[in-house]
């Protein structure tokens, strides 16, 4: 029984709303492109993941949490954990095609692609042990000792690795079978507890908030491109006619266009957004347009004619935007 589904991690939206808006000329575009290619592979990673436990049941009483962000002695965040009533299985994905080839003292992890380009990356090993180590701790604090394992999985069957790994890996298609065997039930919660446990673990979890963007990622204010964004071509620059929003190299027309530019402004920035600067990074000319554009668009406002600001609660936006596609 899966008791937290995953959710498309936030950092996503963000960095694809900032990647659009550098130009490919900007000294910050490769390494904002690279964050959101990565990010992008770790859901497809954990796509698969959570497929694998959608086709295998378990004979025996488990919860399934996916993507889990807990704020214990310091913040931590793990893939899917496998609760049981005797023990915890700890899951990290990861999504790397090519060779790799793991390090020691210190402990790193070398991926080769096939072009010959190689990549360091921090160990999965360490990110097992150390959110194992916090799980136990978390479990400790409430007074249970269960025993904890752990895995990294990797998502591609075609990954090739140099030599053993200093930790359990497998691949998706092992999954069933390693949670099978550690099945062993030793002491045991006794149901009623197991299922507050897991609840409370489940709903410990905190939704990390990575906006806004270019603080979090250092990204200066002024290499980022205003315009309105036209969803056919995907050009910046939409121009604001009675009817709606016109592309001009394509033609484009779109009512609502500028929902989706208002929503970039508020995780690029943050903070509060005046009529001025909704005039800047929308294009457009008159004050007029702009308070029509901000007083229908369900954002938080503050203070009085020229004093007005608005504000949005991007967490709560992004939550209903979720439980609508859930439900769809
Ligand atoms: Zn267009």
């Amino acid at each position: 029984m899966v008791l937290k589904e995953r959710a498309v991690p936030l950092k996503l939206y963000g960095l694809g709303a900032l990647e659009k808006r550098l130009g490919i000329e900007d000294e910050n575009y490769s390494y904002i492109r690279r964050k959101r290619l990565s990010a992008q592979a770790g859901v497809g990673g954990e796509e698969i993941l959570d497929r694998v436990f959608l086709n295998n049941k378990f004979n025996h009483e488990y919860r399934i949490i996916h993507d889990l962000h807990l704020s214990a002695n310091s913040n931590f965040q793990i893939d899917t954990v496998f609760f049981t009533p005797s023990y915890v299985v700890v899951l990290e994905m990861k999504n790397f095609a090519g060779r790799v080839r793991f390090e020691e003292n210190p402990r790193q992890m070398i991926r080769t692609m096939p072009n010959g380009q190689q990549d360091a990356y921090d160990c999965p090993g360490v990110q097992l042990e150390k959110n194992s180590m916090l799980l136990k701790e978390w479990l400790f604090d409430r007074g249970f000792d269960l025993p904890i394992y752990g895995a990294v999985v990797f998502a591609r069957s075609s990954t090739q690795f140099e030599n053993t790994p200093p930790f359990k890996v497998l691949f998706p298609s092992e999954l069933p079978v390693y949670l099978r065997k550690i099945h062993n039930p030793g002491r045991e919660l006794d149901s009623g507890t197991f299922q507050m446990l897991a609840h409370e673990l489940a709903n410990s979890h905190v939704v990390f908030n990575p906006f806004p963007i270019c603080k979090t990622f250092r990204i200066p204010e002024s290499s980022v491109m205003t315009g309105v964004e036209c969803k056919h071509c995907a050009k910046l620059g939409m121009v604001k006619l009675k009817k709606g929003w016109s592309c001009l190299p394509c033609g484009f027309v779109d009512r609502n266009a500028h929902q989706q530019a208002i929503v970039d402004w508020f995780m690029l920035f943050g903070g509060k957004l005046t009529n001025k600067e909704c005039r800047r990074f929308l294009q457009i000319e008159k004050a007029q347009t702009a308070t029509r554009i901000l007083e229908s668009s369900g954002l938080i406002s503050k203070g009085e004619r020229k004093g007005r600001v608005y504000s949005m609660d991007l967490l709560e936006f992004f939550n209903k935007e979720s439980f609508k596609k859930r439900n769809r």
